[in-house]
């Protein structure tokens, strides 16, 4: 087969790869994306769609207020300054690269809108922002992508919502706004059928926007082509070796490569001849940061599929705790998800069973809200049989059936029921930020995350903490470069998205900042690489 010749290789279809294409092609510059999967869009396709873009175009428009030193305030919090991924001068290429990437966008009619009041996951720290700066994309018919349209991995959500009305929807029994989106959502899915048409949403709808963008633009793009390889001469990259359906095919690179492929899949890969992109950068003597530190979130235990259905909106509503099997709370429950899955595996791991966490609520809760795959009001026999959901007349037998101490699940239940009649939280602060009151209910006074449990029957749910692996990767300095441990830039060699060490530590700071970050990035890259 014969070699392959392109201006920039870009590895990886999320949404930092095809991010890049755009600019590439937006700055004349000849792109080749090679996708070792048969379809585009990675696991941004399967996520909410939501982008992190503090301070964007949007919000001034919208008269959303915000400023640059806010959000750089915001995301002093969370690492040193010696971070070799997190310096200042990086965070402030990205907070200064936002406006650029939604005129990129907007270019290319990628049309995007505030997500209505979605918060900064800690919005109560210095820059933190109470009715957030995340924004999202319209849904799309794939039918606009032609010969593509079967080609984008497929969105995790079941009905064509964006993330916004996703939310809103666990609001369905209890507030108007919640009935009129829960109606809009059936509208739409309707008409569309009507229609024949494929609505996608989310994160494949913003996926199936670049793709198109970048078809139009006149990148190529190779699906089922994986990088093997990196080529180096004459101090800088020049090259990969793919693996294009089973053919090997050298590519010279005329001024660089994007790694943009995902979180590094766990156990760690180490520096290795037969490696694949990420063995390529660490061969080279890319540094690495965060590798020993993971993304944690809460599931059902009950369930195996991946991606997991959320509980995070459930567990932010009232008439509901988290306790181990001691029967006492040891975390507020509508904390960022990092939060809840970090004190639950903890608790885990000290207590040695498994599940050690249970959601414990009552039939108020039960009628109202959504968990998870149940929808309100339902009781599912199926679960009540496997043990997925438990039910029982009183606490003290509820605490009986699930092994958790009927002692001190009661005393917890007799605090929680002083505290939310106040509405004050003085145990974890539940309700307390905007972040938690987000996935609270509206319609409920005083704490909209807060209501007590006194309602029979009971129920409860076994909950299980998962890691995600590692959130750490390659460093890369303020241009997307890949750094060497002693900081110095690999030319030609650029990585953006899940497999950098993120801009924010270990810590899941708001809806939609990995994809933000990595969308970001994906143009600097580019623009680095012609300047
Ligand atoms: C259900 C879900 C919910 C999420 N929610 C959030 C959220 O709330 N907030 C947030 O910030 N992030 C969230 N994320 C993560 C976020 O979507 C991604 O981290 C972000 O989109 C960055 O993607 P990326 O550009 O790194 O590429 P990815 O989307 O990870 O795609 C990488 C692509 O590279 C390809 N690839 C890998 N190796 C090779 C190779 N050797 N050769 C060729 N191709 C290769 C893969 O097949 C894949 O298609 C979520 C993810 C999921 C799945």
């Amino acid at each position: 087969m014969p070699d392959i010749e392109c201006d920039v290789l870009i590895v990886g279809s999320g949404i930092g790869g095809l991010t890049s294409a755009i600019a590439a092609r937006m700055a004349g510059l000849e792109a080749l994306v090679v996708e070792q999967d048969l379809l585009i869009g990675g696991p941004s396709s399967a996520s909410n769609g939501m982008l992190w873009l503090p301070n964007s175009p949007l919000m001034l428009r919208e008269k959303v207020p915000d400023s640059r030193r806010a959000a750089l305030d915001y995301l002093a919090n969370f690492v040193d300054d010696g971070d070799p991924s997190s310096c200042p001068e990086r965070r402030a290429a990205f907070v200064d690269g936002v406006a650029p990437l939604v005129a990129l966008y907007e270019s290319r009619n990628i049309p995007l809108h505030l997500c209505e009041g979605y918060p900064d996951h800690y919005d109560t720290l210095p820059g933190g922002h109470a009715t957030g700066r995340a924004v999202e994309t319209e849904v799309i018919d794939a039918e606009k992508l032609g010969t593509w349209k079967r080609r984008i991995r497929p969105q995790s959500y079941p009905i064509p919502a964006r993330a916004s009305e996703w939310a809103r929807l666990g609001r369905t029994e209890s507030t108007w706004d919640g009935r009129i989106g829960a109606a809009r959502l059936r509208w739409r899915s309707l008409a569309a059928r009507v229609r024949a048409q494929k609505l996608l949403s989310a994160g494949a709808a913003l996926q199936a926007r670049l793709l198109l963008a970048a078809l139009q633009l006149g990148a190529r793009i190779s699906t089922r082509t994986a990088l093997l390889s990196l080529e180096y001469n004459n101090g800088r990259v020049c090259g990969a070796m793919i693996d294009c359906d089973s053919w090997h095919r050298r590519v010279h690179v005329r001024h660089g490569v994007v790694i943009a492929t995902g979180r590094i899949p766990q156990p760690s890969p180490l520096p290795s001849a037969d490696g694949d992109a990420v063995t390529g950068m660490l061969g080279l003597g890319a540094g690495t940061g965060w590798m020993n530190e993971d993304w944690r979130f809460l599931r059902l235990a009950s369930e195996q599929a991946r991606p997991a259905t959320t509980v995070l909106t459930a567990l932010g509503k009232p008439h509901l705790i988290i306790v181990g099997r001691d029967g006492r709370r040891f975390v507020d429950e509508a904390a960022p998800p990092m939060e809840v899955g970090s004190a639950s595996l903890a608790l885990e791991k000290a207590s040695d069973a498994s599940p050690a966490a249970w959601a414990i609520f009552d039939a108020r809760h039960r009628s109202r809200y959504r968990f998870g795959p149940i929808a309100p009001g339902r009781i599912p026999r199926q679960r009540l049989q496997d043990g997925s959901l438990v039910r029982a007349a009183t606490l003290d037998a509820l605490a009986r059936e699930c092994g958790i101490d009927p002692t001190g699940l009661e005393a917890t239940i007799n605090r929680w029921n002083v505290m939310a009649g106040r509405g004050i939280d003085d145990d974890f602060g539940k309700g307390a930020s905007s972040y938690d009151r987000y996935h609270g209910d509206p319609a409920h006074a005083p704490n909209p995350c807060m209501g007590p449990i006194s309602r029979g029957p009971f129920y409860a749910v076994p909950l299980r903490a998962e890691s995600l692996g590692t959130c750490g990767g390659v460093t890369v300095d303020p241009f997307a470069r890949v750094t060497r441990i002693d900081g110095t830039p690999i030319s030609g060699l650029y990585a953006i998205g899940g497999c950098t060490a993120p801009l924010s530590g270990p810590h899941d700071v708001a809806p939609g900042f990995a994809a933000g970050v990595a969308a970001v990035f994906g143009m600097i890259a580019i623009r680095n690489m012609v300047s």
